[in-house]
């Protein structure tokens, strides 16, 4: 599906998201650089995943791409169509194109409504007036969820996890969108219900065509589904690649620590492989390292990464954000067990 000449369903430019800091201790007009100029595009019926530790920004992307909340600046063009800057009212018919699944089901559906309103709702915005009509159309999307009839008059409540993530897939299915963004859509999910969540997805997506951006910590899950990786930290993309160039290897220091942390399916890869350990935090996005952001963690680092900010730039045919990357042998594989700088 992923076709080089195709125009993309989602196109992200340079987006950029600060929050104020407000009041307290560390307020006084300082601001948390969530999101500092990413840039991305989507192709129509390909999964994106992005991927970096918690709090480097993937769910302030995923709620400023869905216009959830103002970005900063940036621009997020929805199959060529501008959107950012479009009131509510003229983004509503747009809106419909690309839907969003966050983590937890029970937080993004209301419990005072039953699945039949629940999914019903997003079709109603569609046109679709008549509510026999409906509730004819939402019972076949619960089928094809992986879910009877007999749920259209239950409630979120009476739901497991899993069946409410199935829910959540539906509505966002009754707006028939060209892009679903996923926050981390089965973290929360028992393992032995992770598969069939993703399985679903994965199987939604070749029937109807859909592209994911699909956010997760789950390095593994990534590898497997997604047909190309962003690598973010501290609110940037670091190194963006085809999933088969990620296995073979990774470019961006970070990239390496991140992934070299995480199982591998085959046993022998896990043997050869040098585990280095991230130590310490994300620095704080209220002050962020300057020049390369990563360099306070870096074991590569040299005196320019503290002056230079490096570019995103192509390297051996992806994208990586490192002085270094291209360089023989860069980055080095540790000689052991190597820990990064705190
Ligand atoms: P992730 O999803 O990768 O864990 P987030 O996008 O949730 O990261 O957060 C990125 C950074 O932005 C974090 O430092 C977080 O504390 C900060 N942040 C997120 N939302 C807000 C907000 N509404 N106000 C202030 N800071 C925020
Ligand atoms: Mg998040």
């Amino acid at each position: 599906m992923t076709t080089g000449t195709a125009s993309p369903a989602l196109e992200v430019r340079g987006l950029v998201k600060r929050y104020p800091v407000k009041g307290g201790l560390f307020g006084g007009g300082r601001v948390v650089h969530a999101l500092d100029g990413v840039t991305l595009s989507l192709v129509h019926g390909e999964t994106l995943a992005i991927v970096g530790e918690s709090g480097c920004g993937k769910s302030t992307f995923a709620r400023c791409v869905v216009r959830l909340e103002e970005p900063t600046a940036g621009s997020v063009l929805l199959n060529g169509a501008d959107i950012t800057r479009l009131g509510a009212r003229a983004l509503r018919p747009l809106r419909r194109h690309m839907q969003i699944i966050f983590q937890d089901p029970y937080a993004s559906l209301n419990p005072r409504y039953s699945i039949a309103s629940l999914v019903g709702d997003a079709m109603r915005l569609r046109g679709i007036s008549g509510r026999k009509e409906r509730r004819r159309r939402v019972a076949e999307l619960l089928e094809t969820v992986g879910l009877g009839a007999e749920f259209l008059d239950r409630y979120p409540h009476e739901l497991s996890g899993g069946q409410r993530q199935r829910v959540a897939i539906a509505r966002a299915l009754a707006a028939e969108p060209e892009v679903i963004v996923c926050d981390e859509p089965v973290s929360a999910l028992d393992v032995s219900i992770q598969a069939q969540v993703i399985n679903l997805l994965k199987r939604l997506q070749k029937r109807f065509g859909i592209a994911y951006v699909f956010i997760s910590h789950d390095l593994s899950l990534v590898r497997h589904i997604s047909d190309r990786i962003a690598v973010m930290y501290l609110g940037q993309i670091v190194e963006l690649a085809d999933t088969s160039a990620v296995r073979a290897r990774v470019l961006h220091p970070y990239s390496q620590a991140l992934f070299s942390a995480a199982p591998v399916a085959d046993p022998g890869a896990t043997a050869r492989k040098k585990r280095i350990i991230l130590v310490g935090e994300v620095p704080s996005p209220i002050d962020p390292p300057r020049a390369c952001r990563f360099h306070t963690r870096c074991p590569y680092r040299q005196d320019i990464c503290a002056e230079k900010a490096p570019e995103l730039r192509p390297v051996e045919g992806r994208l990586v954000r490192c002085h270094f990357a291209g360089e023989p042998g860069f980055p080095p594989m540790p000689a052991q067990e190597a820990a990064m700088h705190g």
